[in-house]
């Protein structure tokens, strides 16, 4: 959750991928088209608000006083979780960014990680996270590329992914190894997601994050194809 990504330092004069395209064009390659090729404006998100709240706090010691999708409670809770477990909060290198050549053509990957524990390498990286919801083995996975990009990009041969679930209830932490079966698997999906962004079909692509798509109104498919009871895992 970095707080402010500053563009200005990646060369973008070679095509470049992050994490967020991966993952799009590998769902749905028309969501990448609304998101990405069209850049269609999405609703406002108050979990990354959330996230961005907590990371500011961790690194200023202050809140700003200028948000726009949190209530007092969201402050309040925001405020006791930092209270209670500042003492577990790694001191590290904040807004790391990275740009590395893939090997394919001449495309690099670019990202942000959170926190690069000052530790490193064996201190895990951390994820924080606020939700209501359960962090299981499945969700975690869902993370597993993120942490896996983090991996090479810090050119690590492993990494712990440390996820701390800031819930209303209490925190939970759930840990992630990631090594080189991971890192591989990352690097051909990465690859797989650029034939298939280069390939320029744009079509809907059922799945199961359907629900949470801010383009439904633009996609032939939800209204139609799409049961009103698809689920949807309401988990950040
Ligand atoms: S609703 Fe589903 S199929 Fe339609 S654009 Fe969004 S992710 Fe793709």
């Amino acid at each position: 959750m970095t707080s402010k990504p500053d563009w200005s330092q990646f060369d973008f004069s070679h095509p470049t991928i992050s994490n967020f395209k991966v993952e799009t064009i590998l769902n749905c390659s028309l969501k990448y088209k609304f998101t990405c090729d069209d850049k269609l404006p999405t609703a406002p998100a108050r979990a990354l608000e959330l996230g961005r709240t907590f990371d500011l706090l961790c690194e200023t010691g202050e809140i700003p006083d200028d948000l726009k999708l949190l209530n007092e409670k969201d402050v309040s809770i925001i405020r006791e979780r930092y209270q209670e477990y500042r003492g577990l909060m790694p001191v590290g290198k904040r807004q790391f960014s990275f740009q590395k050549m893939v090997d394919y053509k001449d495309w690099s990957l670019i990202g942000f990680i959170d926190l690069v524990p000052d530790e490193f390498p064996n201190a895990p990286i951390i994820e924080i996270k606020f939700s209501e919801e359960k962090w299981t083995q499945k969700k975690a996975s869902y993370k597993g590329m993120q942490a896996a990009i983090y991996a090479w990009a810090l050119e690590h041969d492993w990494v712990q992914f440390h996820v701390m679930n800031f819930k209303e209830s209490g925190l939970q932490t759930f840990d992630m190894n990631i090594g080189e079966i991971e890192i591989d698997q990352m690097l051909e999906n990465v690859v797989r997601a650029i034939r298939k962004i280069e390939d320029g079909i744009r079509e809907p692509e059922e799945n199961k994050l359907c629900g949470w798509c801010d383009y439904q109104v633009h996609c032939p498919l939800f209204n139609t194809k799409i049961s009103s009871d698809n689920e949807v895992e309401k988990w950040i």
